[in-house]
């Protein structure tokens, strides 16, 4: 399995698009991988996660030729995980390719589709997915597990395996509830992308996490053998209020055994 990092940032991206702060001029001037878009994975160019606003950068950037899409996961609807607008470039005129294109989410993501016009929703297969439930899409078995990120929606991290290894996709989450851990407790995994959005700053809010609770979820994840100690660990989702500067997220994570997502990265398992 081959995970394309298409963008890892979180909210406005780094550096956030109207914003001046110190982490924001060092990204600027450093460019290269402390430069992060919206956050969106690619899964072997055949499973995508999310649409987020800079989708159409990901395609000049990384030569992605969408108009192949089939299947298209969505965490939640934040606008920077889903750019609903963007749906409308499927119809006919601004897109040539076979419809529908088929989109998975929860219920709420499918109400949030109630919004767009009929003919954007006749452009699309929605499949409204159940927590905790597998789905056969392609050759992978996906698997929503609930995050705890929304106290108005049911978001979703995803479980994706092609039959030889299976990841966990934790985007957008703050510390698990009980059912999510419940759950884990039956799962192997390969590899785990966790979402970081608070990096090396310890803000007071609970729907994100940040390096220091991603310490405490990988050897939670190996005391209760859901990872092993070949599994891969990387995270994603950054905010620039976190401080995520590659060089020094890199400086922290690896004698944790962590990876460092940044964009257009490839991971292979
Ligand atoms: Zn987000
Ligand atoms: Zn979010």
């Amino acid at each position: 399995m081959k995970v394309l990092f298409l963008g890892t940032a979180a909210a406005e991206g780094v550096p956030g698009l109207f914003c001046g702060c110190e982490v924001c001029c060092i990204a600027r001037q450093r460019g290269g991988k402390d430069l992060r878009t919206r956050s969106s994975i690619f899964i072997d160019h055949t499973l995508k996660i999310d649409l987020p606003p800079d989708t159409l950068h990901h395609v000049f950037t990384y030569q992605l030729d969408l108009s192949r899409l089939k299947h298209l996961l969505i965490t939640h609807t934040h606008e920077d995980h889903l750019a609903l607008h963007e749906l409308g470039y499927l119809l006919p005129g601004f897109a040539y390719r076979e419809l529908p294109l088929s989109m998975y989410g929860s219920a709420d993501f499918v109400r949030a589709l109630d919004y767009m016009p009929d003919q954007v929703r006749n452009a699309l297969d929605v499949q409204v997915m159940q927590p905790f439930t597998p789905y056969q899409i392609d050759c992978y078995t996906v698997i929503p597990v609930l995050a705890y990120h929304r106290e108005d929606e049911q978001c979703f991290n995803y479980i994706v395996s092609d039959g030889e290894k299976t990841l966990l996709y934790m985007c957008d989450t703050g510390w698990y509830r009980d059912a999510t851990w419940r759950y884990l407790a039956g799962v192997q995994l390969d590899a785990v992308i966790a979402e970081c959005t608070k990096g090396f700053v310890d803000a007071p809010y609970d729907t994100h996490l940040g390096l220091k609770e991603v310490l405490q979820l990988k050897e939670r994840l190996h005391a209760m053998g859901t990872t092993h100690a070949q599994t891969r660990w990387a995270v994603t989702h950054f905010s620039h209020n976190g401080r995520p500067l590659q060089e020094e997220l890199e400086a922290f994570c690896q004698p944790h055994g962590i990876e460092v997502a940044y964009d257009g990265w490839m991971m292979a398992l």
